[in-house]
Order: structure tokens, then C-alpha cells, then sequence
């Protein structure tokens, strides 16, 4: 499996940066933003070091299915029974911080509003 050195997802996958972690299997894993943009808000990454959904093809199909075939089970565990929103930040157009694929999962009691929340 590829990882990166230095890339700050791959070394949470590896346990080399503590999180608050969701869940952990050989292929993915999930945690707590540090810095959350709603009351609820996860990361989900596969292990392997994959940049983005630009640069994703199908041999990552296998794991990404099962990113979006978890998300249900974890937001349940999480609480999130009256809906959340997934989103994935691609590219400098998109706003993505870190480049290893993510998907944050963001939820809370309150209605979300329409776009993704942004932090002050
Ligand atoms: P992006 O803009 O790339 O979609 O978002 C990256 C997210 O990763 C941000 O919400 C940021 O708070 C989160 N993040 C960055 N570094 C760390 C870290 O070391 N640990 C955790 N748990 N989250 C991080
Ligand atoms: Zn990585």
C-alpha cells in the first residue's frame, strides 16, 4: 500500500499523530476533525495515500465504496439520525487543505444551512 512520509493523513493512519479515532479497519479509517465546523464532524480516509477524487481511478473503487458503505453505520454511532452532509473539498477550486483524500461528515442538532460551514 502507498503512504507518504510526511503527508499528515498518512501518518494518522500509521498511529504516528494521535486522533480521536471513529473506527479502524486494514483499508480506512475515521476521526474527529480537530478543528470541527459543526457539533459533529468526522473525517474518512482510505489508508492508502491517494490525493483527491481528481487523481482517484478505479483501483480505488473497492475502498471508496466502502467509505460511502460505512458512513450510515458511523453517523449512527455518532448520533446523527436526523441526517448530516458529506462533503469532499478537490483542488485549490475546492478549498482542499490537506491532499489525501477525506470525507468530512458534519452533523448536529441544528439544520446545517445550505453550504458547507465555514470556520470564522
Ligand atoms: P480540507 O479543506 O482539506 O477538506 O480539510 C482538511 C481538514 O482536516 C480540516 O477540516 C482540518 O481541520 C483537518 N485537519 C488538519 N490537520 C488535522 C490533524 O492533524 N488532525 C485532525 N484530526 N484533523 C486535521
Ligand atoms: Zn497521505
Amino acid at each position: 500500500m502507498t503512504t507518504h512520509a510526511d503527508c499528515i493523513f498518512c501518518r494518522i493512519a500509521r498511529g504516528e499523530i494521535p486522533s480521536r479515532k471513529v473506527y479502524e479497519d486494514d483499508e480506512l479509517m475515521a476521526f474527529h476533525d480537530i478543528q470541527p465546523s459543526a457539533p459533529v464532524h468526522f473525517l474518512v480516509i482510505p489508508k492508502v495515500h491517494v490525493e483527491n477524487l481528481y487523481d482517484a481511478d478505479l483501483q480505488h473503487q473497492q475502498v471508496l465504496g466502502r467509505m460511502m458503505g460505512m458512513i450510515g453505520t458511523l453517523a449512527r454511532e455518532q448520533g446523527l439520525d436526523d441526517g448530516f452532509r458529506v462533503v469532499v473539498n478537490t483542488g485549490r477550486v475546492g478549498r482542499q487543505e490537506v491532499y489525501h483524500l477525506h470525507l468530512h461528515v458534519l452533523g448536529g442538532p441544528d439544520p446545517l444551512g445550505s453550504g458547507m460551514p465555514r470556520r470564522q
